[in-house]
């Protein structure tokens, strides 16, 4: 069932709006202002309305099901969340206002700050970065900083394990900074010789995800960062897996000279389409200095009294402004709110049972799913959509079936180093009776793999649209909603 374009609804005449008698004279708008004969569709309130949230049902949401969307912490977002962020006092404060006027926003600005670090192992942590990758582009080039006041200017080449996140290497590329691919060894760890090889006075640094992207806690993380810091080089981490991680290890105290959260994924505000993200950079104390400017600082101490004042400085060897005015502020108030309705205890059952639910579905599918790297893994692991009695069957039709379970695919085809891979990240926030439901619904595909194809292969059958021309829709994209005959260009 294709739903009706909003022009399709449309009726001459009607109207959603009703304005009041003018009180003052009307005149005529100036020739040249408005485009004549602009297609609008004509429709009452109530017809918008049920077009419009119509629509919005058609989504897979977190709000509507299961979403074990591996590499993206896809968590539920709890709803106190959007109370906080919604309050007068945040929501209308404009960011060019004095600092005085601003001490609420401000001490919530330095809250997260001192969350994030203490939560890392960090003395500095800047707000500014609008998402993971734009993280890592503010950690390389504070990395590259700090290597040129150094005098030491021959640093360009990054390592970036094959494991690691497309936007790993796109960073380093952006920061002109040079890519050099480390291979994992057959436990899915980096490998050490492979490492070893490229360790010398040019390497700036590493760029490191720990949990790694096959959900595995890189085994020889303390060897890896020696091996760097042992030849001059900085170690950047990428924190999008810190939900595996909260109050149970710290990677600043790894050394880890420099992290980027991901707001959006471990600390339970919207993303994917529901966004804006926020990515955090937290940094040892080698490298305050050249934070993003402004960060949030007490300016003069409080006492029983009177509160701290809050101020924005500049740290001295600042990269400068990476971001307008202080981040995504709304995010950094949602992700406060849910940091402080979880605690310290709360943040710890959180990375536990994020583990404990990733290694429920590991066992109880891996006699099912070849699972390549099958140790005891974090918050996610991989497995392999794809059997030799079945060679018609690839993850993508195991994922586009899945839908019709009413479950969101897992990531598929990535990390790249597992064939037809599908990365599975249940979270948390899941129930036991979830999981179960996901489970079992992997178990049918798998026998239909084999006993009915064709099923796979045709799905999904029970969503809105069935599946995709993706060709067709790469070669011919509608990008505009149009009327039907203006559609064809
Ligand atoms: C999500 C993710 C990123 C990028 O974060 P964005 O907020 O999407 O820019 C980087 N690395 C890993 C491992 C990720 O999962």
């Amino acid at each position: 069932m294709i739903e009706p374009l909003i022009y399709e609804l449309s009726s001459p005449g009607r109207e959603g709006v009703q304005l009041p008698e003018a009180d003052v004279p009307q005149t005529e708008f100036p020739k040249g202002l408005t485009r004549e004969g602009l297609p609008l569709p004509e429709l009452s309130e109530i017809d918008v309305m049920r077009h419009f949230v119509r629509l919005s049902q058609f989504n897979h949401g977190v709000d509507t099901g299961f979403y074990p969307l591996g590499s993206c912490t896809m968590k539920y977002n709890p709803k106190i969340n959007e109370d906080t962020a919604r309050l007068p006092g945040f929501a209308f404060s404009h960011p060019l206002q004095d600092p005085e006027m601003a001490q609420g926003n401000l001490a919530l600005m330095y809250g997260l700050q001192e969350w994030l670090g203490e939560i890392g192992g960090f003395a500095g942590v800047s707000l500014q970065p609008a998402a993971g990758a734009h993280g890592e582009l503010t950690g390389i080039l504070i990395i590259r900083a700090y290597h040129l006041d150094r005098g030491d200017n021959k640093r360009t080449k990054i390592l970036v394990p094959d494991s690691a996140h497309g936007t790993n290497p796109a960073t380093t590329t952006m920061s002109s900074m040079e890519v050099i691919e480390i291979a994992s060894d057959e436990r899915g760890n980096v490998d050490l010789n492979a490492l070893r090889g490229h360790c010398d006075d040019c390497v700036a640094g590493l760029m490191l995800t720990n949990p790694n992207t096959l959900g595995l806690f890189e085994e020889h993380v303390t060897e890896v960062i020696k091996l760097i810091h042992d030849c001059g080089g900085l170690v950047y981490g990428d924190g999008a897996n810190m939900n595996a991680l909260l109050g149970v290890v710290r990677p600043g105290d790894l050394g880890f000279d420099v992290l980027h959260y991901n707001l959006h994924k471990t600390f339970s505000t919207p993303h994917g389409g529901g966004g804006p993200g926020s990515g955090p950079v937290g940094v040892l104390k080698h490298l305050i200095d050249y934070l993003p400017d402004p960060i949030v600082d007490v300016i003069e101490e409080g006492n029983d009294e009177v509160p701290p004042l809050y101020g924005l400085v500049r740290p001295s060897k600042s990269i400068g402004r990476v971001k307008s005015f202080h981040g995504h502020f709304g995010v950094a108030v949602r992700a406060y709110t849910y940091m402080r309705m979880q605690g310290k205890s709360g943040l710890r059952a959180v990375a536990d049972h994020a583990v404990l639910n990733a290694n429920y579905l590991r066992v109880r599918l891996r006699d099912t799913y070849h699972v390549p790297y099958d140790r005891i893994c974090m918050h996610e692991f991989v497995a392999e959509g794809c059997w030799e009695d079945a060679p018609e069957v690839h993850a993508f039709d195991i994922a586009k079936r899945l839908m019709d379970f009413g479950i969101h695919p897992p990531t598929n085809y990535f990390p790249l180093i597992v064939r037809e891979a599908l990365m599975i990240e249940p979270t948390e926030t899941e129930s036991i009776e979830m999981l179960d439901a996901f489970v079992e619904a992997m178990i049918r595909i798998a026998e239909e793999a084999r006993s009915d194809p064709e099923i796979l292969k045709t799905a999904p059958h029970n969503t809105p649209l069935g599946r995709l021309d993706e060709v067709k829709a790469a070669r011919q994209l509608v990008l505009c909603c149009r009327p039907a005959e203006t559609n064809q260009s």
